[in-house]
């Protein structure tokens, strides 16, 4: 599988970070290796003193598709769940002033975490769950995929045009306001509609 992820797909946080407000979405992939095993701890990795959380909606593709239409993207995935998307800032914010890829600061070893995946049938809008993160129990990170620049459907059909989907395939859809760095001893836990679907501890 692969992890398509979205950047700068929400404006409060495209401003935080001080970025260009995009005219199409900004793709890049994780390798099915960054997953973060279930029940694992996240460790900081040794080549980053920046390690920060950014919770993320996800979907899960359930076949095969390419050059997906926005209006039949809905036939392509029936769950829905929320995870992190770990960014070693120091080093992404390095890679693009050279203007270099940012795998290496997306894509190591643990960087993914997806939690638990929910029905889509649970869900009367999805352009319109709120979701949240807190940290060692206070909430650091907050949205609602009705505040996302692009909308699932739209995703879908854009990424569809670069990059097969395939089964099992999972979009992370970007992140809101409110990201942040991670200590040692850190807990973190996210909740989508108030369901808490992840929990994970730093080491
Ligand atoms: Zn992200």
């Amino acid at each position: 599988m692969k992890i398509i992820c979205i950047g700068r797909n929400y404006t409060d946080h495209i401003a935080e970070l001080k970025n260009e407000k995009p005219t199409e979405p900004v793709v890049f992939i994780k390798p099915d290796s960054s997953l973060l095993p279930k029940e694992q701890d996240f460790y900081i990795p040794e080549f980053s003193n920046d390690v920060h959380y950014e919770v993320e909606v996800l979907f899960k593709i359930k076949k095969v598709g390419k050059h997906i239409k926005a209006s039949f993207a809905h036939t392509y995935y029936d769950e829905i769940g929320l995870g992190i998307d770990f960014t070693a800032r120091d080093l992404q914010t390095t890679l693009k002033e050279k203007g270099l890829p940012w795998e290496k600061a997306k894509g190591f070893d643990g960087a993914a975490v997806i939690g638990e995946w929910l029905p889509k049938t649970n869900f009367k809008d999805l352009n319109d769950l709120s979701f949240d993160l807190k940290k060692n129990n206070e909430i650091v990170q907050s949205g609602n995929t009705g505040l996302m620049l692009w909308k699932v459907d739209e995703l879908i059909a854009y990424v569809s045009t670069f990059f097969m989907l395939k089964k099992g395939d999972v979009l992370f859809t970007g992140t809101p306001a409110g990201v942040g760095k991670v200590a040692a001893n850190d807990y973190l836990s996210g909740s989508l509609e108030n369901k808490e679907l992840f929990n994970v501890r730093i080491k």
